[in-house]
C-alpha cells in the first residue's frame, strides 16, 4: 500500500496535472453509428454522458478526458441513436393475440367489445408499463401513442423511463374516459396542461380518424394543438373504403378532390400533424402533405396483416415528406420492435414496385432514427448522437451470430438485427436496460400486477365469440 501511494505521489509531482472532467456515463470501444449530418461511423469510439445530455463523442483518445461513475466497455458493439416507433396504442398489449382466427371485423367484433367491458385506469397503466418494458428491450427509446386515459400511459412511460409523444384520443362516441362523445377534447387539454413541461413526455391530442370525428371537432382538436403548440396524431387514409366512411361524417367532402384535399380545405392539415398509415393517396395528396409539413408514420406490418394496403412510403420519402416507421398497436401488428420493421419496409416496397432497388440500408436506419425525429419535429433533441443532444441511445451486440459478419454496419442493423440483440438502452441519460436487465422498475412486482390484468382479460375473452379461438 505504501509503495503504491508513493508511486502516485511521484507521478503527481512529475506529470502536468490533467484534470479529467467528471461525467455520469462513459462508453468506450464502441462502433458509433452517429446518424449526424455527415453520417459518421466512428470505430473504437467513445461517448460521454452527463445528466440527460451527450457531452462528447469521438475517437478512442476522447476517453482519457473524462472520468465517469459508470463506464461501459462496448467491446466493439454498435452504439446508435435509440429507435423511434411513430405509431402505437401500447396499452392494447393486454389484448394481443385475441381475434386472430378469421374474425370478419376485428375492430367491431373483438376490439370494441373488449375495450367496452375491460378498460379501466389500472389495465391501461399496467399494460402500458408492460409494453414500455418490451419497447426498451427492443431498442425503442421514443414512441408515439394514442389511447384513452393517456395520463396513465404517461405515468407508466415515466416509470420505465422512455420518451413518449402521447396523444389523448378524441372520438365521436362514449368511451372509457368520457361518457359523452368528444369528451377527449377536455381530457386532452387537462392532460396537456399537466404534462406540458415534462422532460420525457410530450403530451398531444389525437383525433382518432376523420370517419370517427366530425369537422367541428377536428378543428377543435387543431385549435388545442395550436394553442399549446403540441403535436396532433391521427389515423389517415388507412382503409380502401375509407372515403365512403368519412363521407358519412363529412358530407362537405363530396366537393373535394380527395380526403386529404378536403382536410386541407377545412384548414386541418398542420406541421404539428403526425398522420398514421397514409396508404390510399395520390401524387397530388403527397405534394400537399409535403407542402403543409405533415409528418407520416408508415406501419407496413400492421397494414399488411389487416389487408389495408401498402403505403407508397417510398414515393413520399423521395418527395421529402417527413416519414418514419411505426408498428401500430400490439393487437394490429403484435410485434412492437422497430428493428424488424426495416426489413419489412424494404421487402413490401420492392414487391409493390417490382423493383429490388428501393431503400438502401442507410435510408432505413435514417427512418427509425433522425427521420422519425423529424416527423415528430424533435430533430434538435433526438435522432442522432451529437454533443448537446439528449442521451437516447442503444447498444447492439455486434458479435451475435445473426449480426455476423457485419461488413456494412447499416446492412447488419436494417436487415439482420433482432430485438434480442439490443443489450443496453439509455434514455435521457438514464440506463433503462443494461445487459438485457431492466433497471428502472421492480420487475417482480410489475409481473404480479400484469398477471392480474391477463387473468381478467382471459376470463372475458373466453366468453367472446372469436376472442381466443374460433371453432372452425
Ligand atoms: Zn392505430
Amino acid at each position: 500500500m505504501s509503495r503504491r501511494l508513493s508511486l502516485i505521489g511521484l507521478c503527481l509531482s512529475i506529470a502536468a496535472p490533467v484534470m479529467a472532467e467528471p461525467v455520469d456515463i462513459l462508453i468506450t470501444d464502441a462502433t458509433i453509428v452517429t446518424m449526424d449530418a455527415e453520417r459518421r461511423v466512428i470505430e473504437k469510439g467513445a461517448l460521454a454522458i452527463k445528466g440527460r445530455d451527450i457531452v462528447a463523442i469521438g475517437g478512442a483518445d476522447l476517453a482519457a478526458s473524462y472520468e465517469a461513475d459508470h463506464v461501459i466497455d462496448a467491446g466493439g458493439d454498435i452504439v446508435m441513436p435509440g429507435m423511434i416507433n411513430l405509431h402505437n396504442h401500447i396499452s392494447m398489449v393486454a389484448f394481443r393475440g385475441l381475434g386472430e382466427y378469421e374474425v370478419e371485423n376485428l375492430l367491431f367484433d373483438v376490439m370494441f367489445p373488449l375495450e367496452k367491458e375491460l378498460l379501466n385506469r389500472n389495465l391501461i397503466h399496467v399494460s402500458a408499463r408492460q409494453s414500455a418494458i418490451e419497447l426498451a428491450m427492443g431498442g425503442v427509446t421514443t414512441f408515439a401513442d394514442m389511447y384513452y386515459h393517456e395520463d396513465e400511459v404517461a405515468r407508466a412511460t415515466k416509470e420505465v423511463g422512455l420518451r413518449g409523444v402521447l396523444g389523448e384520443t378524441v372520438i365521436g362516441f362514449p368511451v372509457v374516459d368520457s361518457e359523452k362523445p368528444y369528451g377527449g377534447l377536455a381530457y386532452a387539454e387537462k392532460f396537456i396542461q399537466d404534462f406540458k413541461d415534462d422532460d420525457l413526455i410530450t403530451p398531444a391530442i389525437a383525433p382518432h380518424a376523420p370517419y370517427t370525428v366530425d369537422k367541428e371537432h377536428l378543428l377543435a382538436a387543431r385549435a388545442i394543438s395550436d394553442k399549446y403548440e403540441v403535436p396532433m396524431l391521427m389515423h389517415m387514409v388507412e382503409f380502401p373504403d375509407e372515403y365512403e366512411m368519412v363521407l358519412e361524417r363529412h358530407p362537405d367532402m363530396a366537393n373535394a378532390r380527395s380526403e386529404i384535399a378536403y382536410l386541407d380545405e377545412i384548414g386541418f392539415l398542420s406541421p404539428r400533424l403526425l398522420a398514421k398509415h397514409v396508404i390510399h393517396l395520390d401524387d397530388a395528396d403527397m405534394d400537399l402533405l409535403k407542402e403543409r409539413g405533415v409528418g407520416v408514420a408508415h406501419n407496413p406490418k400492421a397494414n399488411s396483416k389487416a389487408a389495408s394496403g401498402i403505403s407508397p412510403a417510398w414515393e413520399m420519402m423521395k418527395k421529402g415528406v417527413d416519414i418514419g416507421l411505426g408498428t401500430d398497436g400490439p393487437m394490429s401488428s403484435n410485434q412492437m420492435d422497430i428493428l424488424t420493421v426495416m426489413h419489412y419496409v424494404a421487402s413490401v416496397a420492392r414487391l409493390r414496385l417490382h423493383d429490388a432497388r428501393p431503400y438502401t440500408p442507410l435510408e432505413l436506419v435514417e427512418m427509425v432514427t433522425i427521420g422519425g425525429a423529424r416527423a415528430l419535429d424533435k430533430q434538435d433533441d433526438i435522432g442522432s448522437l451529437e454533443a448537446g443532444k439528449r442521451a437516447d441511445l442503444i447498444i447492439i451486440d455486434r458479435d451475435a451470430p445473426n449480426m455476423q459478419p457485419g461488413y456494412d454496419v447499416y446492412a447488419a442493423i436494417a436487415f439482420g438485427a433482432y430485438p434480442g440483440n439490443v443489450l443496453t438502452t439509455i434514455v435521457n441519460g438514464q440506463r433503462v436496460m443494461e445487459d438485457r436487465k431492466i433497471l428502472t422498475i421492480d420487475v417482480e412486482s410489475h409481473d404480479a400486477e400484469w398477471k392480474a390484468v391477463k387473468d381478467r382479460v382471459k376470463a372475458f375473452a373466453e366468453t367472446l365469440e372469436g376472442g381466443i379461438r374460433n371453432e372452425r
